[in-house]
């Protein structure tokens, strides 16, 4: 595995490459859930590129920038044993410098939900995104649908701007309880993970009533938010795959969404129906 600090080592490790390329973008902290995404990258390219880069500009003012998890050495040891061929590890002067064009995420889907709990975020996540796909050029890169908005907002970006990548989306991987895998888990204490259980547990819930053939919005909220309690509660969604707030689920084309405070963890969830 190569691992390049910088634009130019990366450039010249794909150099020695040949056919196509499978990308994964992460801010490392590396999971199952990563891995799952690296697994894939290396069954469908040829080269298989990984990227760890904590990205400032999608943290805001107050938020975990400084303190989300950093770990360089046990991630470099996951990405080496799941069959990485480069490892694209940059620091922030060499991925940004000031008075910067960027990119702006869209006025509605941008700051409903993620984006209204955390504005600017976006456009942080959007900026990267392009900056690290016009710097590895791959053929596939792999996105997670536990980050469903994202996913969303980056497949709008790569549809609007005409880029010529594909764009994976891959299940949400999950412990066997049932919470999403994420680099933020760490942060829970025994008892907050245990309380964690609730956003899955409401997702459970809202699968349940649909299947049972209660398709309306309201009321599959109204049953979520009772579950998630005492929680704090940011947002409970339904939506359609274009982010559209819907009234009655639709199979095939639905989204609900769920972010809440754990203490003072942020975490999201979501499934998709
Ligand atoms: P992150 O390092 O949190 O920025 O995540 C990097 C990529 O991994 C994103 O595309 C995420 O959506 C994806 N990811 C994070 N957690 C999971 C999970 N539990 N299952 C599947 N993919 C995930």
């Amino acid at each position: 595995m190569i691992i390049a600090r910088s634009r130019q080592e990366l450039q010249a490790a794909l150099d020695t490459k040949r056919g196509s390329i499978g990308f994964v973008p992460t801010m490392g902290a590396l999971h199952i859930g990563h891995r799952t995404l690296i697994e894939a990258a290396r069954r469908e390219n040829e080269t298989v590129v990984v990227s760890i880069f904590v990205n400032p500009t999608q943290f805001l003012p107050g938020e975990d920038l400084s303190k989300y998890p950093r770990r360089e050495e046990a991630d470099f040891k996951i990405c080496e044993l799941s069959g990485v061929d480069v490892l694209f590890y940059p620091d922030v002067a060499g991925m940004y410098e000031t008075d910067e064009v960027r990119v702006c995420a869209p006025d509605v889907r941008g700051f409903i939900l993620e984006g209204a709990s955390r504005p600017g975020h976006f456009d942080g996540v959007l900026t990267v995104v392009m900056k690290l796909l016009n710097m590895v050029r791959p053929s596939r890169v792999y996105f997670g649908k536990k980050d469903a908005q994202q996913l969303a907002l980056i497949t709008q970006m790569v549809d609007n701007l005409f880029m010529d990548v594909k764009i994976i989306p891959m299940e949400t991987v999950r412990e066997k309880d049932g919470l999403a895998l994420s680099s933020r888990n760490v942060y829970l204490d025994e008892k907050q993970r245990v309380e964690a259980l609730k956003l899955s547990a409401s997702l459970k819930e809202a699968t349940k009533m649909v299947m049972q053939g209660n398709l309306d919005a309201e009321k599959i909220k109204a049953a979520m938010m009772n579950l998630l309690q005492p929680l704090d509660v940011e947002y409970v969604a339904i939506v359609n795959r274009q982010f559209e707030s819907i009234k009655e689920v639709v199979i095939g084309n639905t989204i609900v969404l769920v972010a809440a405070r754990v203490g003072t963890t942020r975490l999201i969830d979501n499934v998709w129906m």
